[in-house]
């Protein structure tokens, strides 16, 4: 498959880097973003049942449960923007979450062309995420020490004041956080690594560096 038809996974721990690497990669390749932290934030400003289950969970900086999260990302993979290809950024999280996706799209005769790991150790990004702001117009992302705003406190692309700090982005929550990456989420390195679909990336150094080496991985994968 080429780019613009790809479906794959951006693993690696919170502060990593998926999100700004996610962007990156869906602006470049133009297929669907699918990040199921903004799906759930958004779910939680907006009040919904999905959003008033999962705020307790997030809060703690721990998982919201396979059943609720599956069943969103079923919804959101069966919509339009995603037929061509997609990238997932922030799910799977679980082995059972990742058995449900391989489920899911066998019963479309699809499947998951390349997982890219972005490879952050630990101390890194505890730094990183309690650097971290993103504007709470938008949702543009910033992090203070790595990649400010042009000017102090402002968003460089719609001008807001309000560069917010997350609520889980508290250093207490980044610990457990990790801990939950590790335990969790962890597992699923030998899991793609066993499929054969697992290609790691240095997740340290220069956005755009780090972009291209993703995106040569994915050529290599496509290939
Ligand atoms: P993220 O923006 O990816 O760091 O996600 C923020 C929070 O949303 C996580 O700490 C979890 O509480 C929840 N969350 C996001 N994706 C998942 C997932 N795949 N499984 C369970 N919880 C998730």
């Amino acid at each position: 498959s080429r780019l613009d038809s790809m479906r794959l996974i951006l693993l690696g721990p919170p502060g990593a880097g998926k999100g700004t690497q996610a962007k990156n990669l869906v602006d470049h390749c133009g297929i669907a973003h699918i990040s199921t932290g903004d799906l759930l934030r958004k779910a939680v400003a907006d009040g919904t049942p999905l959003g008033q289950a999962a705020h307790r969970f997030m809060k703690a900086g721990e998982l919201v449960p396979d059943d609720l999260i599956i069943q969103m990302v079923e919804d959101r993979i069966a919509e339009a923007d995603c037929a061509e290809g997609f990238l997932l950024d922030g799910f799977p999280r679980t082995v059972p979450q990742a058995d449900a996706l391989g489920e899911m799209l066998k019963r479309k005769g699809l499947k998951i062309d390349v997982v890219l790991l972005l490879v952050v150790d630990d101390d890194d990004l505890v730094r990183r995420l309690s650097g971290r702001r993103s504007c709470s117009q938008r949702g543009a992302v910033y992090n203070l020490v790595f990649s400010p705003p042009k000017r102090d406190g402002i968003c460089d692309a719609c001008g807001s004041e309000a560069l917010i700090q997350r609520e889980d982005d508290k250093e207490s929550t980044v610990r457990n956080r990790l801990k939950v990456y590790h335990n969790q989420t962890g597992p699923l390195i030998d899991y793609y690594k066993a499929l054969g679909l697992l290609k790691a990336v240095d997740g340290g150094g220069k956005i755009e560096t780090i972009t291209a080496q993703l995106i040569e991985a994915m050529n290599s994968a496509a290939a």
